[in-house]
């Protein structure tokens, strides 16, 4: 395409700055509640692309920020992509020899560091691994004590030109970047092009999406160094629609505050965010949800029980499913037409409940053990292939990763899912946690829901251990609730899964542990747990590690 008409994030600033320059950005950070327009966001933004043209940063640099949810990290969401630079979004959850790998890896020229996240940043600091690091930008008006030089981000941008002669990006010019969090091994970098970037955002708005319009006032609680914080800082303003960032680590109070303050009409965040919220109000507290329309709930499944509450409560969830490969939303869970009328209450839960409908511009396919595609009956299983124009092609410099992940231009999504005719996708399993038992699949995540669904579990991960017999069998780690007493509670367990499931299903053995390991992003980490009982005998007939067939 001639240059200026790609398919790049620029006009969308364009578009929020010029049709609705008053609208408002709304920003929890460590010094209160700031709010300005999209006005000033705009004349902030060319500062902040000045400051960083001056610092000799440009076109094809990679620039990383170390941030929560708020405004200044918000501006680094338009200036850095829009001068022809990646943002690179760091999860400051993870320990810090990830971070030092990513640093090191991604070779970013500039990182931006929140004030309560510059003793984490300080502490995985080492001269060798952040290198390529020419400028800290501490994100406020001052600037810690630090192992490395900085500059406060006001005084950084302060004095600038408010105008910026945006330079003509190229479509496949990298605009953003994430690492994934290492559930599987090192963390793999992803790199989102300007033009993924655009057809995310283009399929999100839609009402199939997520469905954001210019009356709306999002909040995303997911944060934003989680793969762009589901892309919701670029479909709003796409839109034209109010944003609010809930800041540095927002407790339920923060939230039911901005929800009922600046009467939010749709957020995002995983489950757990949710239950928080859930807990907050059922121990007394009065929360406005009346103005809230939608709450968008992915990363790990959307309970049945956490939809039902929300409806009780006048705000519809939209479950949505995805990945860092993807950026990242694949998948959305509305009702398709004509199936609220046909299906009951529940049926329709059990619809809102799975992973939902392939978003407009994806493609999928689901391919069981022996290469062929599975039919879409609801129950039989397959790995889920994905493909489409923001679904990446490639890891970041891993070249025995992409072998493994791709099979030409599909990404295999390591997610085992069912299909049911009306083509709602189901996860059942990751790839790499079903267990085969018998040349059957056992699903550990279903085992896991029905284990927690016991009052008396807190908390539950099932795991296959190599059989000598049946290739794997597997074994259920329970977390009990206090006071519940383990022995009969096994023995509960063992009768209400013999009850609902095959035979074969049923655990080897429960075993009581204190927690469940869990990764940088709150899920349960069963890579950890393997490690940590990986030479302990759990059931008779385990064979070692080593001796198992190789499943990956
Ligand atoms: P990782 O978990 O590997 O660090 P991501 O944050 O990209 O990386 O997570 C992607 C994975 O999270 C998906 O492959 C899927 O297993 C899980 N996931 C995401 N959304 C949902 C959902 N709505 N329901 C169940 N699982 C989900």
């Amino acid at each position: 395409m001639p240059g200026g008409t790609d398919q790049t994030l620029r006009p969308f600033l364009w578009r929020a700055e010029n049709l609705y320059p008053d609208t408002e950005i709304v920003s929890r950070t460590h010094e209160g509640i700031e709010r300005y327009t999209y006005e000033e966001y705009s004349d902030r933004t060319a500062q902040l692309a000045h400051a960083l043209t001056d610092a000799g940063m440009g076109e094809g640099d990679r620039i990383a920020t170390f941030c929560w949810n708020h405004h200044r990290h918000f501006e680094t969401y338009f200036g850095i992509p829009t001068l022809g630079a990646q943002l690179h979004t760091i999860n400051p959850l993870l320990p810090d020899e990830h971070i030092q790998f990513i640093v090191e890896n991604a070779a970013d020229k500039a990182i931006f560091v929140d004030p309560s996240l510059a003793e984490k940043l300080a502490g995985a600091y080492d001269a060798d691994s952040f290198d390529s690091v020419e400028q800290f930008v501490i994100m406020g008006d001052s600037v810690p004590d630090l192992p490395f030089d900085a500059v406060a981000y006001e005084s950084f941008i302060e004095g600038h030109d408010t105008e910026y002669d945006w330079p003509v990006v190229d479509e496949d010019q990298p605009a953003g970047m994430c690492y994934t969090s290492g559930t599987t091994g090192k963390p793999k970098g992803v790199e989102y092009t300007q033009q993924m970037l655009w057809g995310h955002t283009m399929a999100t708005m839609t009402p199939m999406g997520l469905g954001i319009e210019d009356d709306d006032v999002v909040m995303p609680v997911v944060p934003m160094f989680h793969v762009n914080a589901w892309g919701m800082p670029f479909s709003t303003t796409a839109a034209g629609a109010k944003h609010v960032y809930p800041g540095p680590s927002p407790e339920p109070e923060d939230l039911a505050q901005l929800i009922e303050e600046e009467g939010v009409t749709i957020t995002a965040g995983v489950p757990t965010v949710w239950l928080g919220l859930q807990e907050y109000m059922q121990a007394g507290n009065d929360v406005d949800l009346s103005e809230l329309e939608t709450v968008i709930i992915g990363g790990s499944a959307a309970p049945k029980a956490m939809i039902e509450w929300f409806d009780g409560h006048g705000v519809s969830v939209t479950h949505a499913w995805g990945m860092t490969e993807m950026a990242p939303i694949g998948s959305v869970a509305h009702l398709k037409s004509g199936l609220a009328e046909e299906l009951t209450y529940e049926e329709q839960i059990d619809r809102r409940a799975k992973q939902g409908l392939i978003v407009p511009g994806l493609e999928f396919k689901v391919i069981d053990d022996d290469g062929n595609e599975v039919p879409w009956n609801g129950e039989d299983f397959g790995e889920l292939y994905v493909r489409g124009p923001w679904v990446t092609q490639e890891y970041f410099e891993r070249p025995e990763a992409n072998e493994n992940d791709f099979e030409g231009n599909w990404l295999k999504t390591g997610d085992v899912v069912t299909v049911d005719e009306d083509g709602y996708i189901k996860i059942v399993d990751r790839a790499k946690d079903v267990i085969k038992s018998g040349g059957e699949w056992i699903s550990s995540l279903e085992l896991e829901n029905a284990i927690m669904a016991n009052d008396h579990v807190a908390e539950a991960a099932v795991v296959g251990v190599p059989h000598e017999r049946w290739q794997e069998r597997p074994v259920a780690f329970i977390v009990p609730t206090e006071g519940a007493d383990p022995d009969a509670l096994a023995e509960e367990l063992r009768e209400q899964i013999s009850e609902d499931y095959p035979k074969w299903w049923l655990p080897d053995d429960f075993i009581q542990i204190d927690e469940v390991p869990k990764t940088a992003t709150g899920k349960f980490s069963k890579k950890d747990l393997r490690e940590e009982y990986a030479d302990e005998d759990l059931v008779e007939g385990q064979v070692p590690e080593e001796a198992a067939p190789d499943e990956e």
